[in-house]
């Protein structure tokens, strides 16, 4: 049987590679795109099992990305796990307006990552 798919929309090539190792001794599969723009459109096509979507992305933002996910019926009722790097106040707050099904701030651990992907989507 095939693992549960997820789409990580993050910019930064550090963050993906440690997701990459992260679900990598998982059973879930991942995918990844590189911006807001792709992230809407790949979502809309892969239909993933959930979505991991970093906030600050350049072109269109991951709150705007999520809002848009929100929206649309095929994508409206995906877990969407909103991640930032740089937690400004109020971001919770947007993130959760905005669709967010949780939100992790950095300083985050890859395994408090995993414990939020798990509570929203078993592994099997
Ligand atoms: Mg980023």
């Amino acid at each position: 049987m095939n693992g549960k798919l997820i789409l990580y929309v993050e910019d930064n090539e550090f963050n993906r590679k440690i997701v990459r190792d992260l679900l990598a001794r998982t059973s879930y599969r991942l995918i990844e795109a590189v911006d807001g723009v792709v992230g809407v459109d790949t979502a809309l096509t892969e239909q993933p099992d959930l979505i991991i979507m970093d906030i600050q992305l350049p072109g269109m933002s991951g709150l705007d990305a999520t809002r848009k996910l929100r929206a649309d019926p095929s994508t409206a009722r995906i877990p969407i796990i909103v991640v930032t790097s740089f937690a400004l106040s109020g971001d919770h707050q947007s993130a959760i307006d905005a669709g967010a099904s949780a939100y992790l701030a950095k300083p985050y651990s890859p395994r408090e990552l995993l414990a939020s992907i798990r509570d929203l989507v078993p592994e099997s």
